[in-house]
């Protein structure tokens, strides 16, 4: 298990003047799975390629369990990286994908026997050595991929959109198939998706990078309810953002004066809140509870969108349909937002 620091780095493409990376420091915690999140062409995949030593950082540093490894050539690293079209030799059975690496490091046939066939035990695919990648499917070839990985053992797994080739049932049985290998074997993984739900349930802590820059790394919680800003907030799905000004714990806006959790900024000009944390329907006399009235709601499925208007201004909430069901369009409705549910934004 290894601890991972990326520090101020920074990566321009020859005759760029813009930076694909700028200024990153992280401290990846050894053994974590951590996400590296963000949109296409923010820099994640650049980073992780400066990671496993594929491309060399234009500054800064990176340093395993602090040790700078910026000298050392890929093969030296320690550090495997999986790819989203998984690579695999044609040619070869699945058995002799996965042992590839290590008869490249002369280990002895029995050795590479017996640890070729625990991994594919591993990732559910024993009895499938004699295969061809042709004779898999795409999640039993992404399978083989990450068992020609972890075989060696590295002392980080880089991901590189490993499962966005997938359909959506195949994607989740891949995730649990990973976060099982993960907490079998404990190796530092770090991985690269655009999609939040993809890095909320596989990781621990996510690096949020927009435009080459990270904007915040936290829990996946913290990201949703306190974010860094608006960009972040965005981001996560946002919708919310009222003006305002902080006094002594409350913010006054045209929604009222509204009771703030003590952790919140009490400089900011900008309150925030979650859609699904809005509390609708019951009159209540605590606090940060007002009056609004429902302009409209959509039925989205499995929850149903409603725009409220209080004044000068709207938001959103969400609730379960059957709750929703009953608030009439154009009617007063009681709004409650608790308290810990609030976030200023600087
Ligand atoms: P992501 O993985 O987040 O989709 P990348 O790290 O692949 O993003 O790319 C970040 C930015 O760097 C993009 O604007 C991309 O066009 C640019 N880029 C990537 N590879 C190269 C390259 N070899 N030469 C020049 N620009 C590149």
């Amino acid at each position: 298990m290894t601890n991972v620091s990326l520090e101020n780095l920074t990566k321009f493409y020859p005759g760029e003047t813009m930076p694909a990376v700028k200024n990153v420091s992280l401290q990846v915690e050894s053994g974590s799975l951590t996400a590296l999140l963000g949109p296409s062409a923010c820099g994640k995949s650049t980073i992780l390629k400066m990671i496993a030593g594929l491309l060399a950082p234009t500054s800064g540093n990176i340093r395993f369990d602090g040790q700078s490894i910026l000298r050392l050539p890929p093969d030296r690293r320690d550090a495997v990286m999986v790819f989203q079209n998984h690579l695999l030799f044609p040619y070869m059975t699945a058995g002799e994908n996965v042992g590839f690496g290590l008869k490249m490091r002369h280990r002895t046939r029995k050795e590479i026997t017996q640890a070729v066939s625990r991994m594919l035990e591993l990732v559910q695919l024993a009895g499938m050595e004699q295969r061809k990648p042709s004779q898999l499917s795409g999640g039993q070839q992404q399978r083989v991929a990450l068992a020609r990985a972890l075989v060696l053992r590295p002392q980080i797994l880089l991901l590189d959109e490993p499962f966005s080739n997938l359909d959506a049932n195949l994607r989740l049985e891949m995730q649990q198939l990973l976060i099982s290998l993960h907490q079998k074997l404990g190796t530092t993984m770090l991985f690269v998706t655009h999609d939040q739900e993809e890095a909320v349930s596989l990781s621990s802590r996510i690096a949020l990078v927009l435009e080459g820059t990270l904007r915040q790394y936290a829990p996946a919680a913290t990201l949703y309810d306190q974010p860094a800003d608006r960009e972040v907030a965005k981001f996560f799905g946002a919708k919310n953002f009222i003006p305002g000004n902080c006094t002594d714990g409350y913010f006054e806006c045209a929604l009222g004066c509204l009771a703030l959790p003590e952790e919140a900024s009490i400089a900011g000009k900008i309150l925030t809140f979650r859609p699904e944390n809005v509390i609708l329907g019951t009159a209540r006399n605590t606090e940060n509870s007002f009056q609004a009235t429902l302009m409209s709601k959509k039925f989205l499925g499995s929850q149903t969108r409603l725009e409220l208007r209080k004044d000068a201004v709207t938001f959103q909430a969400l609730l379960a349909p059957h709750i929703a069901e009953p608030l009439m369009e154009g009617s007063p409705v009681s709004v409650h937002l608790p308290r810990r549910s609030l976030w200023v934004l600087g």
